[in-house]
């Protein structure tokens, strides 16, 4: 059984690090919030102050954070996971960050001889409990052979992508698709019911042709068709808006970094941004339609 670090036991963190007390595993937990930390002690863990010391002592150090910013503070510098992890010691950051930062404390950590992936998920709280997420993973074979089976404590589907970064890059990839394809579902309910087309038939019509996709067939933005979908809960949040966004401008920074046009991802990430200033921040993605028909 491995001695885990899990810094970042958020929404998600959190239920990741009690999978992997379910497995056996010894999870070391450290959070700047104290109330995350009772919730994994009361789950069986042990609370650790600093980085610094759960990576001192831990075989594998797994972390869960908001964004690059926190990622290059948690992992760099001389009270940083990299400068106190033991030779031996394989990092994974499973947050959802850009690639450049990724890349960049991959390359510090090998550096220093460590074995580092990025691994970006999939699937939401609701995966995270489940233990269902999909990892996406970016680094090398040796240190994605070593992670396989602990990530399968908290995920059923784990893709290698290739090198350092490409686990975020993925991620990006898929939620533009993601952010895209969600505004264009919303687009077509609204303009059914302009056209006088009840939103039911619009759903048994396209979810058989060639409009169908995963926004429609399994997170329908209108209540009735799918039953689970947030629609159904007045847009409670699952994948909130301002997550979206978060993505959709990685996905643009990418894209200007590499030169690359992507005008529906520019237009996605713009009224994304129109959605989240209009006080739905916390609200589900889908609730853009409302926006939309507003
Ligand atoms: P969250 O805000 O609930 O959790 C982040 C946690 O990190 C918090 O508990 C916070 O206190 C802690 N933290 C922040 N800075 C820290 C630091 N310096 N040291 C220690 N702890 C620190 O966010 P979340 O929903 O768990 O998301 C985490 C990551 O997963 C994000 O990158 C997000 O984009 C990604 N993600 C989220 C979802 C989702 O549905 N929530 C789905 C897929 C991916």
């Amino acid at each position: 059984m491995a001695r885990i670090g899990f810094v970042g036991l958020g929404n998600m963190g959190l239920p990741m690090a009690q999978n992997l007390l379910k497995a056996g595993h010894q999870v070391e937990g450290v959070d700047v919030n104290p109330a995350s930390i009772e919730k994994l002690t009361a789950a069986g863990g042990v609370g650790v102050e600093t980085a610094k010391s759960a990576a001192a002592r831990a075989d594998v150090v797994i972390t869960m954070l908001p964004s690059g910013k926190e990622v290059r503070e948690v992992y760099l510098g001389s009270s940083g996971i990299i400068a106190n992890a033991n030779p031996g010691t394989l990092l994974i950051d499973c947050s959802t960050i850009d690639v450049e930062t990724a890349r960049a404390v991959a390359a510090e950590a090998e550096k220093k001889g460590l074995l580092m992936l990025d691994a970006p998920v999939s699937g939401g709280v609701g995966g995270a409990t489940a233990a269902t997420l999909t990892f996406m993973v970016g680094g090398s074979g040796q240190a994605f052979v070593r992670a396989e089976s602990l990530l399968q404590k908290m995920g059923k589907t784990i893709v290698h992508a290739g090198g350092a970064g490409n686990g975020q890059a993925a991620k990006i990839c898929n939620n533009m698709i993601l952010g895209v394809s969600m505004i264009a579902v919303s687009e077509a309910f609204v303009l059914a019911e302009k056209l006088g087309l009840d939103h039911q038939k619009l759903f048994d019509i396209s979810s058989k042709s060639s409009g169908q996709c995963w926004s429609l067939t399994t997170y329908c933005p209108v209540p009735g068709p799918v039953p689970t979908s947030p629609a159904n809960r007045d847009y409670q949040a699952g994948f909130t808006a301002a997550m979206m966004l978060k993505d959709l401008k990685l996905s643009q920074e990418a894209a200007k970094a590499t030169g690359t046009k992507t005008e529906l991802g520019a237009d996605a990430a713009r009224i994304y941004s129109q959605y989240v200033a209009s006080g739905e921040a916390s609200r589900d993605f889908s609730g853009i339609i409302r926006f939309i028909r507003d």
